[in-house]
């Protein structure tokens, strides 16, 4: 599979990896938004979220809370965020599951997502269209 986290994992192409565990990686994203910015990935691909099973999101988290906290003693950022771009439309460029996390500090000028307000009964409807799949 040409997987460019696959690689790194195998290391086939360097990555500054930081941490890792029989099935957990972190290396450092090598465009960052802040120095530190960090990609946690499980060593076996799966393409997102839906596609890993429970047990190994659940240790690919506690790998994203330990590299979270290294963050900020290790490199004095006072928070940080974690996310994941689910599928090409979320903004997926790499096609094997991987947790941004980006250190933060007060006053870095950076925003989130603008977000809008609901139409009247939009709330509603949409909670309990969710409600009837989950
Ligand atoms: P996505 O948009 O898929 O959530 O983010 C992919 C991330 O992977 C980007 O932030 C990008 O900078 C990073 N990235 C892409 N190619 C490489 C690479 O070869 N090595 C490393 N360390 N990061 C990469
Ligand atoms: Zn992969």
């Amino acid at each position: 599979m040409d997987c460019v986290f696959c690689k790194i994992v195998a290391g086939e192409i360097p990555g500054a990896k930081v941490y890792e565990t029989d099935e957990v990686l972190a290396f450092l994203d090598i465009n960052p938004v802040h120095p530190g910015h960090t990609l946690v990935i499980p060593k076996k691909h799966y393409a997102n979220i839906e596609e890993a099973p429970a047990e190994v999101l659940s240790q690919v988290i506690s790998a994203v809370k330990k590299v979270g906290l290294a963050l900020k003693i290790g490199l004095n950022y006072q928070g940080y965020n974690v996310t994941e771009n689910n599928d090409p439309a979320a903004g997926q460029l790499i096609a094997h599951l991987h947790f941004h996390v980006i250190p933060r500090f007060e006053g870095d000028g950076l925003k989130l997502w603008p977000q809008r307000q609901y139409s009247a009964g939009e709330l509603e409807a949409t909670a309990e269209k969710l409600k009837k799949v989950l």
